[in-house]
């Protein structure tokens, strides 16, 4: 699958943490990631992860663009609901598109873990 990971900056850590739980499962999929969120995986867990702008600088378009066009399967976007973001129409248009393409996205780390059981199971099978 092609899986996309995003957090805004107060949820990095708890992305990375996320990351580093499931490595086993992450490693085996094509990873896509905007530009500070990609590298600070990356660097921290040695992940080969395909980087995008960061997303104040359009990153967030990108991976709506790859979504409209058929290249994503699955967005993990950590997202901070008690900061105002500067990019808020890009994140509001890469929700959106996730919802006319009917991608799965999980913005919290909750939704994110569930998804990570589907993946665990699909290996299994
Ligand atoms: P970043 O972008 O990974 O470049 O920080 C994330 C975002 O805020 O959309």
């Amino acid at each position: 699958m092609n899986i996309a990971l995003i957090a805004h900056d107060k949820k990095k850590p708890e992305l990375l943490s996320f990351v580093k739980r499931h490595l086993e499962v992450l490693k085996t999929h094509h990873l896509y990631a905007t530009g500070t969120t990609g590298s600070i995986i990356r660097d921290k867990t040695g992940l080969k992860i395909s980087l995008k702008k960061s997303g104040p600088l359009g990153g967030d378009q990108e991976i709506g663009s790859m979504i409209a066009n058929g290249k994503l399967d699955l967005v993990i976007f950590f997202r901070d609901p008690l900061t105002a973001q500067p990019h808020e129409p890009d994140v509001s248009a890469l929700l959106r598109l996730s919802d006319v393409y009917q991608i799965p996205i999980a913005t919290h780390v909750n939704s994110a873990e569930l998804f990570m059981k589907a993946l665990e199971k699909k290996i299994k099978e």
